[in-house]
């Protein structure tokens, strides 16, 4: 499905739960009012929207939350969407916590690919930022995604005096290990806005200057607007997701999907279509939901505008839009 300025519109994410086992800080700091098991979508009016998302050209989903691993249920739901006719991927982004439990009936349900968001490899500092300590059972998540030959991605948020010494090391899981490790520019969306980020071009800047053989890897990743380099040497490559420093708008490719039923074009803007309201109509509710995906992609905006925050009209927290 093409939007107004012309960009394919493919890829959908989907989140399912605004509930999380962890509290990251820019993410999820206070309690929130989460949402109870009536309000969020169930797992029908999920596929619904998803058999409804494909015959408008959705061909992709990704599965997120909150964390999506608390929703029980998670790894069926995934088989479900997979096995629409049309669908061709869908994959997940996870803190990791509960992978290595949940991974066996993942890949039963079909799961394609991970995203595990890890943005220190330090026990304290984990703790710190997400309130836990749940680092080792982070990477016992990620090894066992590995071993078992799904494509795996890690994604890491730096933030000045937190964990922005640490990239060096979070590339090295890379070498390691056959996976690519991206970082994502802090977006000044719900708490984020209060947290002093790092730009990708610094990092980008120290990588080149210590691995000057680093060469442009050009190879399709995923679905996504990172942007890759590859080390020699390095079993994985490493991602720039630079949407402050880099805005890859005109590249944008994707909707969204909250876990209670509204459609976002944009992640900047708070506008959405109720999705939940068209799903508790008696009539012609397919031929409805395609109609107002129609719209959304109609109603995308030609770009965010992070760049002036004053203009930013999603007030919502990332945990309660997915990421
Ligand atoms: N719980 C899952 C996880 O942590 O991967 C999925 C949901 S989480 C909201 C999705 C991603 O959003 C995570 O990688 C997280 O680091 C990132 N994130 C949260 N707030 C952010 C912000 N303000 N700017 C950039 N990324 C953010
Ligand atoms: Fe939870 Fe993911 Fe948000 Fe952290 S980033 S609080 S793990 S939803």
């Amino acid at each position: 499905m093409e939007d107004r300025y012309g960009r394919e519109i493919d890829y959908m994410r989907i989140s399912i739960t605004d509930h999380c086992n962890l509290k990251c800080h820019y993410c999820m700091p206070d309690e929130i009012a989460f949402l109870s098991g009536q309000e969020m979508l169930t797992d029908e009016e999920i596929v619904c929207i998803c058999r409804a998302a494909v015959k408008t050209g959705i061909r992709k989903f990704k599965i997120t939350g909150g964390e999506p691993l608390v929703r029980l249920g998670c790894a069926e739901l995934i088989g479900e969407i997979k096995r629409l006719p049309g669908v061709e991927q869908v994959t997940l982004t996870t803190n990791g916590v509960l992978l290595e439990e949940w991974l066996p009936l993942l890949l039963e349900n079909g799961l394609d690919a991970v995203n595990v968001s890890l943005d220190t490899l330090c026990e304290d500092v984990y703790e710190k930022v997400t309130t836990k300590r749940e680092l080792p059972a982070v990477l016992k998540g990620i090894h066992a995604a590995v071993e078992a030959g799904i494509p795996v991605k890690i994604n890491c948020v730096l933030q000045k005096d937190v964990n922005d010494s640490e990239w060096e090391s979070l590339i090295h899981l890379a070498k390691e290990q056959p996976v690519d490790v991206r970082f994502i520019e802090m977006m000044p969306i719900g708490y984020g806005k209060r947290c002093q980020s790092v730009s990708n071009i610094e990092v980008l800047e120290r990588l080149r200057c210590c691995y000057p053989q680093m060469t442009l890897d050009t190879r399709i990743h995923g679905n996504g607007p990172a942007i890759y380099y590859r080390i020699p040497g390095y079993q994985g490559s490493i991602g720039f997701i630079s949407a402050i420093h880099g805005k890859f708008c005109c590249h944008c490719n994707r909707i969204r999907l909250t876990a209670r039923g509204e459609l976002k074009p944009c992640l900047c803007y708070g506008d959405g279509i109720d999705l939940r309201k068209i799903l508790q109509s008696s009539a012609n509710v397919e031929q409805k939901l395609q109609d107002a995906m129609h719209r959304a992609v109609w109603q995308k905006p030609e770009a965010h505008c992070f760049e002036t925050p004053e203009e930013i009209t999603e007030f919502r927290k990332m945990i309660q839009i997915g990421g």
